[in-house]
């Protein structure tokens, strides 16, 4: 009887897990058990607490002609993206700006809430161009629901975990399912997403009106870096060579979609320490 109930448990389970598919903007079946909407709130509350945070530790940087070039810059990519899926324009736009002069890094989360740290520019001496690519690529994981799709990921882990422990009763098969989730699910869906993000982040470069080769020549700046952790833009690729490849792939895709003139850049907030405050 117990047996029985578990099943039905299980079942039950993998009847919800197939009812939460939804489809990413590449074509991609994504499994979304966490909303896209329940992942933008949460991550709405993470980055205003980041900014107060930044903000109070003076960690906001102040530099008023990179808050206008980054203002400008994500502006341009955004007006694309939101041409291109009308649903953002209902998303709170903004880009922090971080005063850490030792990472190269940028973000963007759910809902449109970027980051970029100082270093990102100073470091790796960014053109325009170059800047746009970093930043397109994290406006793709936020137009992918990347943020809700890793949520819903390490939720179907903790349930598979739970469900063959429920299922055996036997604790190394229960701990080895959860490795097995890691390697098999997490892990080449995060390379998925990587790849996917590159794709969406050269359409809205080169729509904006960037040059589309400078995604392989910041990829090699990122590449030539000297022994950091790798910064997000670098992340959970197999290899390195194979990255170089797919951007000159990606560049000769869309070349021909440049515009005439680039679009008027969409109203981002920007967060620096403009020293009035
Ligand atoms: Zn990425």
């Amino acid at each position: 009887m117990l047996k029985t109930i578990k099943s039905l448990f299980v079942a039950g389970l993998l009847a919800g897990f197939l009812a939460s598919c939804a489809t990413s903007p590449t074509g991609r079946s994504q499994l979304l058990i966490v909303s896209p909407e329940a992942a933008i709130q949460r991550s709405a509350l993470t980055y205003a607490e980041m900014v107060d945070s930044a903000a109070s530790s003076d960690k906001l940087l102040n530099d008023p002609a990179l808050a206008e070039r980054v203002g400008a810059i994500t502006g341009r990519l955004v007006a694309r993206a939101v041409e291109v899926w009308p649903h953002t324009a209902g998303w709170n736009w903004s880009v922090m700006l971080i005063d850490d002069p030792d990472t190269p890094n940028a973000f963007c989360t759910a809902g449109g809430l970027m980051g970029v740290y100082s270093g990102l520019v100073s470091r790796l001496d960014l053109n325009d161009d170059e800047l746009a690519q970093v930043m397109g690529h994290e406006i793709g994981h936020a137009i992918a629901n990347h943020t809700a799709e890793k949520m819903s990921m390490s939720a179907v882990q903790r349930i598979a975990v739970l469900a063959v422990g429920l299922e055996t009763e036997d604790r190394d098969l229960a701990d080895l399912t959860n490795s097995l989730t890691q390697l098999g699910v997490l892990l080449p869906n995060s390379r998925t997403a990587e790849r996917e993000a590159d794709q969406i982040g050269m359409e809205l470069a080169v729509q904006a009106g960037y040059d589309p080769a400078a995604g392989e020549s910041v990829w090699q700046k990122f590449a030539d870096l000297p022994g950091d952790s790798p910064p997000e833009f670098l992340s959970t690729h197999p290899s390195r060579e194979s990255r170089g490849d797919r951007l000159k792939q990606l560049a000769q895709q869309y070349r021909g979609q440049a515009p005439a003139n680039p679009p008027e850049p969409y109203p981002v907030t920007v967060h620096w320490d403009s020293g009035t405050n």
